[in-house]
C-alpha cells in the first residue's frame, strides 16, 4: 500500500509536493506510526473522551467524507510520530467531534455568499475587495471557516476575471486587492501574472495583498517566478501568511520567508486560536517571537469561526481575552496580534480587547 518514503520531497517540485498530498487517512496514520497505537494509548488524547468510541482510522475516514483529508509530505515532515497531541496533526487530523453538531455553528458563518456580487469576488469592506483566485488549498485545516464554501460557483475563468476587474475599475473606492482562496498561490505563477498585470492598470487600485498558507505547508512554492508577479509591479505588494504554531517554522520555511523579505514584500501573519493547539501563552509567544526571526509581523489572531465542525476547537471569548493580556504582558507590542472575530454585516473585522 505505502510506498513514499517521509523524505522524498526534497527533489520534487512544488507542482509535484502539491499533487502527491497524502489524501488517503489510513497512509497517514502508517506514516505517523499512529496505526499501532494501542487503544490505551488513545485515551492520552486531549480532545474528549467521546471520539474514543471508534477507532482512529474509522473517525478518520467518516470525519473525511465530508471535507477530505490533505496533507502534503512537507507539512508531514514537521508533525512528530506517535504523538496524537501533536498541534500540528491536530490541525489536520479528521475526528468524530466534527461529525458532531453544536449550535450556532454552520456552513456559512460569515454570510459571505451574501457579499459575493460576481464570482469569484467578495466585497465586504470599505476600499477592500477579496478575490477568490484559486479554490484549492494545500492542505484541509479542520477548522477551516470555507470548508463548506460553494467553490463550484466560485471558480472563474478568464471572462469571468473580466467581469471582476471590470468590477473593480469601475469602484473607485477600492483601493487595495486581496489574493484568497482556498489558496491563491495553489494557481499558477502564470495566471497570477496575468492577474496582477491587469489589477495594476487599474489606476485607483495601489495595494495587493495575498493571504496564503502556501509558504508555511509547502515552503518550495516561493519560486523565482513567483517573485517575479510580485515584484514587478507598481502595486505594493504584502504577503499575510497563516501560520498558527511555532513548530510550522522550520528552516524550510524560513528560507522561503527570507526571499520574500528580501524581494520587499511586507511580511505578516495571521492565526486561528485553537483549542488543544496553540491556546497557551508559551506557544502564542513563540510564535510571535519566531515569526519576527523570519521577518514577519502578527497580524491578527482570529476567534474561531462558527463553521459546522469546528466547535471542538473553540476557545471561549473569555480565556482568549486572557491569552492576549498575559501575552502583552510579556511581549512589546507590535509582537502582540490583534484578537479578532468576524462579525457578518459589521464593516471590519471586530477587536475583543
Ligand atoms: C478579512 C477580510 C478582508 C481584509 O480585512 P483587513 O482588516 O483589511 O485585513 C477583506 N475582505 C474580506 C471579505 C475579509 O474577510
Ligand atoms: S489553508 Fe486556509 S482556506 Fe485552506 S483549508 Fe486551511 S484555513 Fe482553510
Amino acid at each position: 500500500m505505502i510506498t513514499r518514503s517521509v523524505a522524498s520531497v526534497d527533489s520534487l517540485t512544488w507542482q509535484e509536493q502539491l499533487a502527491g498530498s497524502i489524501r488517503d487517512p489510513k497512509e497517514l496514520l502508517h506514516l505517523l506510526e499512529l496505526d499501532s497505537l494501542e487503544p490505551d494509548a488513545l485515551e492520552l488524547g486531549t480532545h474528549g473522551t467521546e471520539s474514543l468510541t471508534k477507532s482512529l482510522l474509522g473517525q478518520a475516514l467518516s470525519a473525511s467524507a465530508d471535507f477530505q483529508l490533505r496533507v502534503p509530505m512537507a507539512y508531514l515532515q514537521r508533525i512528530k510520530k506517535g504523538d496524537l497531541n501533536d498541534p500540528l496533526l491536530l490541525q489536520v487530523l479528521p475526528l468524530e467531534e466534527e461529525l458532531t453538531g453544536a449550535p450556532g455553528y454552520t456552513a456559512d458563518p460569515l454570510g459571505e455568499q451574501a457579499a459575493n456580487p460576481i464570482p469569484g469576488l467578495i466585497h465586504k469592506y470599505h476600499g477592500r475587495v477579496l478575490l477568490i483566485v484559486s479554490p484549492n488549498c494545500a492542505i484541509n485545516c479542520r477548522y477551516c471557516f470555507r470548508r463548506h464554501f460553494s467553490y463550484q460557483n466560485n471558480k472563474p475563468g478568464r471572462n469571468e476575471w473580466q467581469q471582476a476587474l471590470d468590477y473593480i475599475a469601475t469602484d473607485h473606492s477600492i483601493t487595495e486587492v486581496i489574493y484568497s482562496g482556498g489558496d491563491p498561490l495553489a494557481a499558477s505563477d502564470r495566471q497570477l501574472l496575468w492577474l496582477t498585470e491587469q489589477i495594476a492598470q487599474i489606476n485607483h487600485v495601489k495595494r495587493l495583498r495575498v493571504h496564503t498558507r502556501l509558504p508555511i505547508v509547502i515552503p518550495d512554492r516561493i519560486t523565482d517566478h513567483c517573485l517575479q508577479w510580485l515584484t514587478s509591479t507598481d502595486l505594493l505588494t504584502t504577503l499575510v501568511i497563516h501560520s498558527n504554531h511555532p513548530n510550522e517554522l522550520d528552516h524550510h520555511v524560513g528560507h522561503a520567508l527570507k526571499k520574500l523579505s528580501n524581494a520587499g514584500v511586507t511580511l505578516l501573519n495571521q492565526t486561528v486560536l485553537l483549542s488543544g493547539i496553540n491556546d497557551s501563552v508559551e506557544s502564542l509567544q513563540a510564535l510571535s517571537e519566531k515569526l519576527f526571526q523570519l521577518g514577519v509581523l502578527p497580524y491578527y489572531i482570529h476567534q474561531l469561526d462558527k463553521v459546522k465542525g469546528a466547535a471542538h476547537f473553540e476557545v471561549p471569548d473569555q480565556r482568549a481575552k486572557q491569552l492576549i493580556t498575559k501575552l502583552m504582558a510579556q511581549l512589546p507590542g507590535y509582537l502582540v496580534p490583534k484578537l479578532v472575530r468576524e462579525i457578518p454585516d459589521h464593516p471590519n473585522k471586530v477587536p475583543l480587547l
